[in-house]
């Protein structure tokens, strides 16, 4: 018996030997990677565990290991069927004796199951939340020696995150409910306040927290600006990215069902095989298509958020956000659905102005107290920040999350062609003075318009003002990526719920920094300083397509240095 298990409460506790054995017979891994080790030691142990490790990290083992491993029977609180049923199908195959307890297993099931359960024949029983909510249900498990309590995906236990579960909120109470039971929660959600919140609510105050390095050497991270999109521009767009990948296998986010739909028709219609996934279809329709993802070549998933949380395809090549998600958490979580195989692949977001406002009335369709959506309001800000940043991309989310050592990735769109970065303060402090003088009465456009002292629809008291033409020293795009910027920064705010919206000053705080000049704004690309302001939607729309092409041209380059660079490594770990 290995030294480390050694323990005078309990007689004959498995070790870390046994662990890696069972990880190695039952999974086929040579080694547990990361902080898992950690992770399950302490879980065998028999003490409670947060485990903060990135999607693909292997969260799953941490938890059914030392489940399997300690005597008694391992509960597992998942919070989505097909999850559950994906599990528990990969573990009966491996030779694992696992079941689940959900609304489509038959009553004669369910007392084989209980009948296993208590000869002491199975090892992992999945549940749902509502299922635990059932008083029968606990009776049963009262009856039962249990080895451990998983809850996986733990971030839906708080409003913080970004796939927050009412039901989940209940599981605090298994802390009294099963005394002495040790529990071990994991999520790939990073972020400090739900992470608080996650020990709070399920009542982890004794637990160890592990949080692993976010870093995902082998994502290629970029973005794209839609230049006045309309929404059959980006679809196009996305459309190219997609058939320029022919043959892989990716996931599309896109913000509506109505988009999914649209776009996976557009895709398969260019000769891709495409497939929609949204909470519009039902749950039979659902699994069929997610079964037809995993088994086909080169399938590309159409999705909202419904899609994804625990899929595990390792060779999903790339991930296309045509709308951008919520939050950096959920941008992180969703890129990172591909290259689980530790092979290269891709994470493009496209993001707009109009994404701002289409999130905000998404916020504001949800029932949620203010001071959540405020919080909500101000991750979906740090994205768009982020999106339409300089910063390395991975370093910037990193940072985010509290890695504040991280480093350049050296391989994203910024640092593979760092861009021409113009100080814009000054451009900054002139477009929210004028938005201020003109009372949010002027939608973007004329606004532009206002700075660069254009004649035209003037009205009579609009040329009295202080800011008339004091924008002439820019051009009339490099004006629209200094007013999208200071969109994307939250310091200027589009009315979400008109057509053509007004634009009004954003949150006053920030905006009176950069009046002080305590901020300083940059934007990416140098705005030409021309006076001819012309409107040019011909060359904004070139842009765009270049930005797309320049993309795919050295998408290939890089994923060449990074094969180089791992074969260099590969190499030097072997002398
Ligand atoms: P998560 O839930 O953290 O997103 P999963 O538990 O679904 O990740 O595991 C992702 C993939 O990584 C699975 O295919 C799993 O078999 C694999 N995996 C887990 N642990 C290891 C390991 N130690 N070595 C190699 N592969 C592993
Ligand atoms: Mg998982
Ligand atoms: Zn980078």
């Amino acid at each position: 018996m290995p030294a480390e298990s050694a323990s005078l409460a309990s007689p004959a506790p498995a070790g870390m030997e046994d662990a890696r054995e069972l990880l190695h017979r039952v999974w086929g891994h040579p080694d547990f990677r990361g902080l898992q080790a950690d992770v399950v030691a302490e879980a065998l142990a028999g003490r409670d565990v947060l485990a903060v490790l990135p999607t693909g990290g292997g969260k799953s083992v941490c938890y059914q290991i030392p489940a399997i491993l300690r005597p008694g029977l391992g509960l597992v609180v998942s919070p989505l069927i097909a999850l559950m049923t994906d599990q528990v199908e990969a573990l009966k195959q491996q030779g694992v004796a696992a079941a689940r307890l959900d609304s489509g297993v038959s009553m004669d099931d369910r007392s084989a199951i209980w009948r296993a359960a208590r000869a002491g024949e199975l090892d992992l029983l999945y549940v749902s939340p509502e299922g635990l909510a059932q008083p029968h249900l606990i009776d049963r498990l009262h009856e039962l020696p249990l080895s451990l309590i998983a809850i996986d995906e733990a971030h839906c236990v708080s409003q913080w995150g970004h796939d927050f579960r009412p039901d989940y909120r209940t599981l605090g109470k298994l802390a009294e409910l099963f005394p002495g039971v040790p529990r071990i929660a994991v999520t790939a959600t990073a972020d400090a306040r739900t992470r608080e919140d996650i020990v709070r609510s399920l009542r982890l105050d004794a637990a160890e927290v592990f949080v692993d390095s976010f870093a995902r050497p082998n994502l290629q991270l970029s973005a794209v600006r839609k230049e006045n999109a309309s929404r059959a521009r980006t679809d196009a767009a996305v459309i190219d990215l997609v058939r320029q990948r022919r043959g892989k296998s990716g996931v599309v986010y896109c913000g509506s069902r109505d988009g999914c739909d649209r776009v996976a028709q557009a895709l398969r219609d260019a000769g891709t095989n495409a497939i929609a996934y949204h909470a519009g279809m039902g749950t039979d329709d659902r699994d069929r298509r997610l079964a037809r993802f995993l088994a086909e070549e080169g399938a590309v998933m159409v999705a909202t958020i419904a899609f994804g949380m625990g899929v595990d395809k390792a060779d999903v090549r790339f991930v296309i956000h045509a709308d951008p998600p919520g939050s950096l958490e959920a941008y992180w979580q969703e890129i990172g659905r591909a290259g689980r195989d530790g092979e290269p692949a891709e994470g493009i977001t496209l993001y707009g102005p109009s994404d701002i406002a289409w999130n905000l009335r998404r916020l504001d369709s949800r029932p949620m107290p203010e001071e959540v959506k405020a919080v909500q309001v101000g991750k979906a800000r740090r994205l768009f920040a982020m999106l339409d940043g300089a910063i390395c991309r991975p370093q910037a989310v990193r940072r985010y999350f509290g890695e504040t050592d991280a480093g350049v990735c050296g391989f994203c769109d910024i640092c593979s062609d760092p861009p021409a970065i113009y100080d814009a303060t000054v451009q900054a402090q002139k477009a929210l003075a004028a938005v201020q003088r003109l009372g949010g009465r002027f939608g973007r456009n004329r606004v532009i318009d206002h700075l660069l002292g254009k004649t035209k629809d003037v009205q009579p008291w609009e040329s009295d003002l202080s800011t008339w033409g004091i924008g002439q020293d820019v051009s009339q795009n490099g004006w629209r990526d200094i007013v999208d910027h200071l969109l994307f920064e939250g310091l200027l705010l589009e009315d979400p719920n008109d057509g053509k919206p007004l634009v009004g000053l954003g949150d006053p705080e920030a905006v009176r920094a950069v009046y002080r000049g305590e901020r300083a704004i940059e934007v990416r690309r140098v705005p030409a300083a021309s006076l001819t302001g012309r409107s040019e939607p011909r060359r904004a729309r070139n842009d765009r397509n270049a930005a797309v092409e320049a993309l795919d041209a050295d998408v290939r380059a890089r994923f060449e240095t990074l094969r180089a660079w791992r074969r260099d490594r590969a190499a030097e770990q072997h002398v």
